[in-house]
């Protein structure tokens, strides 16, 4: 028997089933096909293909090596666990200025609170910026090969995406960007260190994009790997705002815990525009015990790092495999025989998931993500063999 949550105002077509939401197979497919309905949707929606998010694990019942989300797998603080399990209010509505994250955030990264917006993870944030920012059709420039979510959310805000691929070494062609600039640009999307390619751009970039004069998102999810932020420029730039998130250093990615620093100016409209309990009462708890656990935290970010340095050496060492160094916690590499593909099939199989890609801008390349040594032993020892076999089969 299906059973109703109690209370809430959940669509009739859908039900809560032990934690899990399902929907009814029956009623939805007919809503699919019933075109009379379709024509009530945006056009433009019904011919996007949607989002390829990773497979979660469960699934398949396997112990996995998953290397494949960019995920720390060390897990998240003990302190996060413990705060959970002995809370009592989830019956709560949670802050809806989430004031006391913020205040903790505050002296995290250096910036009076003011500049803060805390969401439902940073994609979520990407999301609220091009709400703020988008009319039907307005630019957004997108320096590919790079994340996902800033075309993903563009199309679904309305918004022309504009790829301007980067040069060889992935760095940005910043003359080219400028050019693709007019006035109907918004918003310039720029991943440091950028995923997938693990490069980070240098500060000098950042400042000749800021001249250009639109709005220059600095997605920094990997900061804590590489050192490097632009966050103190926010306060004297009007048009520079950085997004951060819990999911990868602090290893909150299930909780969804992202932040976004901005002008005062663009910050407080994001608040006005937010859905009030974006952030739950979970995230907010996680985000603030993973603040009272830097030192522990920081740990395991140096241990990563190191890990990170180790698999590299480790992969240069495979004839058919050609890693970029990363300031990230993931390593790039293109696959110079063989196809990525094969590769990515053949260690799934023996339970390790890793990304592949085979787009025109990354042909036969594989992404792994860092994690801890025992997995690289496992994962090198598995490319070692795919790769004695190879030679043998060549
Ligand atoms: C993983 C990732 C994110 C997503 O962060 P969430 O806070 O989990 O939504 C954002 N930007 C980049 C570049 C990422 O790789």
């Amino acid at each position: 028997m299906r059973e109703r949550p109690h209370g809430g105002s959940v669509s009739p077509l859908i039900y809560i089933i032990g934690g899990g939401l399902y929907l009814d197979i029956t009623e939805s497919s007919s809503l699919a096909t019933n075109s009379k309905i379709e024509k009530m949707l945006r056009k433009d929606l019904l011919q996007m293909p949607g989002y390829e998010p990773i497979i979660p694990p469960e699934r398949f019942g396997a112990e996995v090596i998953k290397l494949d989300g960019n995920e720390n797998s060390y897990g998240c603080s003990h302190r996060v666990q413990q705060a959970l399990r002995n809370y009592f209010d989830y019956h709560i509505y949670p802050d809806p200025d989430q004031r006391e994250v913020k205040q903790a955030l505050e002296e995290y990264v250096g910036v009076n609170s003011n500049h803060i917006v805390v969401g439902n993870g940073s994609d979520e944030l990407i999301d609220l910026v091009l709400r703020l920012t988008l009319e039907p059709g307005d630019g957004v420039i997108n320096c590919v090969p790079t994340f996902g979510m800033y075309s993903f959310s563009t199309v679904v805000c309305g918004g022309r995406i504009i790829d301007v691929p980067r040069k060889q070494d992935f760095s940005l062609d910043i003359e080219e960007i400028a050019k693709f600039v007019d006035n109907r640009t918004k918003v310039i999307f720029i991943a440091s260190p950028n995923n997938p390619t693990g490069n980070l751009t240098p500060r000098e970039d950042i400042l000749r994009l800021l001249e250009i004069g639109v709005i220059v998102v600095v997605d920094e999810a990997y900061y804590e790997f590489s050192g490097e932020t632009v966050i103190n420029l926010v306060p004297d730039n009007d048009n520079l705002i950085v997004l951060r998130t819990f999911s990868k250093w602090a290893g909150l990615a299930g909780l969804r815990a992202g932040y976004a620093v901005a002008p005062v100016s663009i910050a407080r409209h994001i608040h006005k525009i937010k859905p009030p309990y974006n952030v739950n009462v979970a995230a907010q708890i996680a985000m603030l015990e993973s603040l009272k656990d830097l030192e522990h935290l920081r740990q395991i970010v140096k241990a990563i790092i190191a890990e990170r340095e180790r698999l590299l050496e480790l992969l240069t060492e495979l004839p058919f495999l050609e890693p970029y160094p990363s300031q990230a916690n993931f390593i790039l590499c293109k696959v110079k025989s063989g196809s990525a593909r094969e590769i990515y099939q053949q260690l799934r199989e023996k339970g390790i998931w890793l990304r592949y890609f085979n787009t025109p801008l990354l042909k036969d390349y594989i992404r792994i993500s860092v994690g801890k040594p025992e997995y690289t032993d496992i994962l090198v020892d598995a490319l070692t063999q795919l790769g004695n076999f190879h030679v043998k089969t060549l």
